[in-house]
């Protein structure tokens, strides 16, 4: 049977709203991961010092005691509202990781932000001063852009003249979803990227060719087919400049299958057997540690963890856990159940 150790892995990029979707979802990430990076798109935003810690606290208060590894790494929402002395002042304090830039209207709250990227060059001197880094949404929102080519639009459209004015800051480009955002991340030494199991594992015809599946449906979009063969090309290559973010992002069944469908991949529970298995399809397993474990913390300054987990490919097992139900009764359906259920993660003692 296939097998690897990992030091624990790290999450760049989750969501874990708040309230009872809060309590439902967290430890889920917490089981595995060590540290998360908590995307700050609530209603209103985390935009301030004193939200990031009363969001944290939030969050820990839910994480159930046996799990107490688990430390939410904290972000504000860039928009014209952020202080940037309070903004310093969090970083010092070791309260605030990162901040996140959203197009205004690109995803899930973002009608929220304010202001194009190109319109932050105070914000951008500071966090350079501060060692700190951008995490950018990369999508244009311009409507004469294809669907699919809004990731490589913002980069050229945005993200390239802010990379060749701030030439020493550090960019996340997070949830690269095509080969022209590996491309980019290759070309500009200071920026590197988060790739998602879902974009890893899945292609357009995924969502679109065999009856449209909502569960599927995220932001960016899934892409073609070779664009997520250069992700799976960049994430086994143990190219440092491209780490696990899952982008898990709950959203109720009663959002997902409707009219109007909700962006959003529920891959906590998973996400690292759907990594596991494409690093294993790809004949990659002992580069999964650097992938998941290694590269983000190099990214982040922080050493890996020094706790390991054994990830053992197995028979495949018949039942498993497919969804989860919210105090207040809503459901939110697990992604990668397929790969979940031919791997065994166990913590190595
Ligand atoms: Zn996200």
């Amino acid at each position: 049977m296939a097998s690897v150790e990992i030091p624990m892995p790290d999450d760049w990029h989750v969501h874990l709203r708040d309230d009872d979707m809060l309590a439902a979802v967290v430890e889920h990430t917490a089981r595995w991961f060590r540290y998360g990076m908590v995307m700050p798109n609530l209603r209103p935003p985390v935009q301030t010092t004193a939200q990031a810690d009363a969001y944290r606290r939030r969050i820990l208060n839910r994480v159930p005691a046996a799990l107490s590894h688990f430390q939410p790494q904290m972000t504000l929402f860039v928009s014209h509202d952020l202080d940037l002395d309070d903004l310093g002042r969090g970083i010092e304090a070791g309260i605030v990781r990162a901040v996140k830039f959203y197009p205004p209207g690109a995803t899930t709250n973002s009608d929220q932000a304010k202001g194009d990227l190109g319109e932050f060059d105070e914000l951008f001197g500071r966090l350079v001063e501060w060692n700190t880094q951008l995490l950018v949404h990369a999508e244009s929102t311009r409507s004469d852009v294809d669907l699919f080519d809004r990731e490589a639009a913002f980069l050229d459209d945005h993200l390239a003249a802010v990379c060749a004015r701030h030439p020493k800051l550090g960019v996340t480009l997070e949830h690269v979803s095509t080969a022209a955002g590996v491309e980019f991340v290759r070309s500009n030494p200071n920026v590197v990227a988060s790739i998602t199991p879902h974009h890893l594992s899945r292609e357009r015809a995924d969502l679109l060719a065999f009856g449209m599946k909502p569960d599927l449906y995220c932001k960016p979009v899934l892409n073609t087919a070779a664009d997520r063969d250069a992700l799976v090309e960049a994430a086994v290559s143990g190219d440092g400049q491209f780490f696990l973010g899952t982008d898990s992002a709950p959203h109720p069944t009663t959002a997902k299958y409707g009219p109007n469908v909700a962006a959003g991949v529920f891959n906590a529970p998973y996400g690292l057997e759907v990594v596991a298995e494409v690093f294993h399809q790809q004949e990659a397993l002992e580069e999964l540690g650097k992938f998941v474990s290694l590269n983000g913390a190099a990214v982040y300054g922080v050493p890996p963890s020094v706790d390991q987990l054994r990830l053992t490919r197995r028979e495949a097992q018949d039942t498993i856990p497919e969804r989860l139900r919210t105090s207040s009764g809503e459901e939110v359906v697990f992604f990668g159940v397929e790969e979940a259920r031919l791997w065994h993660i166990e913590a190595v003692a």
